[in-house]
């Protein structure tokens, strides 16, 4: 991987880049037009973009990074989307083609639970009883009438039976689905992924996932706007958008944030190759691509939560601190990234030596972040009563273990 510039940079477009950085105001969004300019800064201007990125991020959350301790429970990995980035998406038949149990799930919770975890991830296929018998019948066997249900029981036998709070991401949502689910667990998420319509184009990465329109996807997170869901969202970087796209898509989810306050967390994620996906001789993004993207998110979202996640940019992780993320995302010390199942994540021991290097803290937090604890936790029910015994005075977990002994 190089640091190169996504285009080569003009001298005038140098000239627009230096203007942009020297006119940049700390904590104050950039417009729109600056970020399409300072995406495609040169070589020479990234280290004074980087700069600002950074200021930005400690005047948001001085000195700390924040990371999750989850499990990941891959629920169902079949799916009736094929993207073309996907490693993870299996049809019924396929190695590997698996539906979790009840049992399986409340076994890899409890493991989780006794080394610290305060997460669980639930990631699945959307909807895949729509394409395929055997899943209907796999439901049906379960007891359930479809996936979202199943996975509404399983959050709540989590829930119920271990002191983990669940951060479904089930895909397209329902204006009444995200009510229901929301109702067992403190926040959830769906990647925006990309505004481009380019990408459902014949060969695009996106050319047969029905549920990757970008409209139903910002419908999706308006509607849990709407109801006051703290909501994971974010991009992806290097599946066949432009530069301009990458902006688009931070500013769509800037507009959603601007008009309902619920965007807790901004995930930007790089495509990596893997031999057996469609798109297996796809370049992947530069270094300098994600640092880039990470600055730029930054400088749009100077008080938004950003996350760029570490394995997937593993052996320079902690060069994203210098682009202004404060978050790590899930880090599982149990269960592999079953979407980058060859990417591991690092050692919590690793990732604090790093994160302090970059001059800053460590934090575990919950998979609902501390600006939205208070007001879950005030709520009536098992939820609220969950994430008061889970959190501290800030919103985090105080103390991995011992706070998990005392949620029990
Ligand atoms: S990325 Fe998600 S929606 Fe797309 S194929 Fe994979 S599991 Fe399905």
């Amino acid at each position: 991987m190089t640091l190169t510039a996504i285009t080569p940079t003009p001298p005038e477009r140098r000239l627009a880049c230096a203007a942009d950085l020297a006119a940049v105001s700390p904590g104050e969004p950039i417009s729109r037009e600056t970020a399409l300019r300072l995406i495609q800064c040169s070589d020479e201007d990234l280290p004074g973009l980087l700069a600002l990125a950074r200021a930005a991020k400690e005047r948001f959350k001085p000195g700390v990074i924040t990371y999750s301790r989850k499990v990941f429970l891959p629920l169902t990995n079949l799916c009736r989307d094929y993207c073309g980035y996907c490693t993870f998406r299996r049809d019924p038949g396929d190695p590997g083609a698996h539906t979790m149990t009840p049992e399986e799930v409340l076994a890899v919770a409890r493991a989780g639970e006794k080394l610290g975890c305060t997460e669980a991830l639930f990631s699945l296929g959307d909807k895949p009883e729509l394409l395929f018998p055997e899943m209907r019948e796999t439901l049906r066997r379960l007891g359930y009438k479809s996936t979202l249900h199943y996975l509404e029981a399983m959050c709540e036998l989590v829930l119920r039976q271990t002191s983990l709070l669940p951060h479904p991401n089930p895909g397209l949502l329902s204006v009444e689905w995200i009510a229901r689910l929301a109702a067992v667990s403190p926040s959830m998420g769906l990647m925006l992924e990309t505004t481009s319509t380019a990408l459902l184009a014949a060969g695009a990465a996106h050319d047969n996932a029905p549920d990757k329109v970008p409209a139903r996807r910002l419908r999706t997170i308006e509607d849990a706007g709407k109801q006051h869901v703290p909501f994971t969202t974010g991009l992806l970087v290097g599946i066949g958008e432009s530069a301009e796209d990458r902006v688009d898509t931070l500013v769509a989810i800037r507009d959603l944030h601007e008009r309902y306050g619920h965007i807790q967390e901004v995930i930007v994620q790089n495509f990596r190759v893997k031999p057996d996906i469609p798109m297996a001789h796809w370049p992947e993004p530069s270094r300098g691509d994600m640092l880039r993207t990470v600055a730029v998110a930054r400088l749009l979202l100077p008080r938004m939560n950003i996350q760029a996640p570490p394995n997937l940019s593993a052996p320079y992780y902690e060069e994203l601190v210098d682009a202004g993320i404060n978050d790590w995302g899930g880090v599982s010390p149990l269960t592999p990234d079953y979407i980058n199942p060859e990417k591991p994540w690092p050692h919590l021991e690793q990732l604090r030596l790093r994160t302090e290097a970059k001059r800053c803290s460590l934090r575990q937090r919950l998979p609902v972040y501390p600006e939205f604890v208070d007001a879950a936790a005030a709520k009536s029910g098992l939820l609220a009563e969950k994430l008061r015994a889970a959190a501290d005075d800030h919103g985090l977990v105080s103390n991995g273990l011992v706070r998990i002994g005392r949620a029990r």
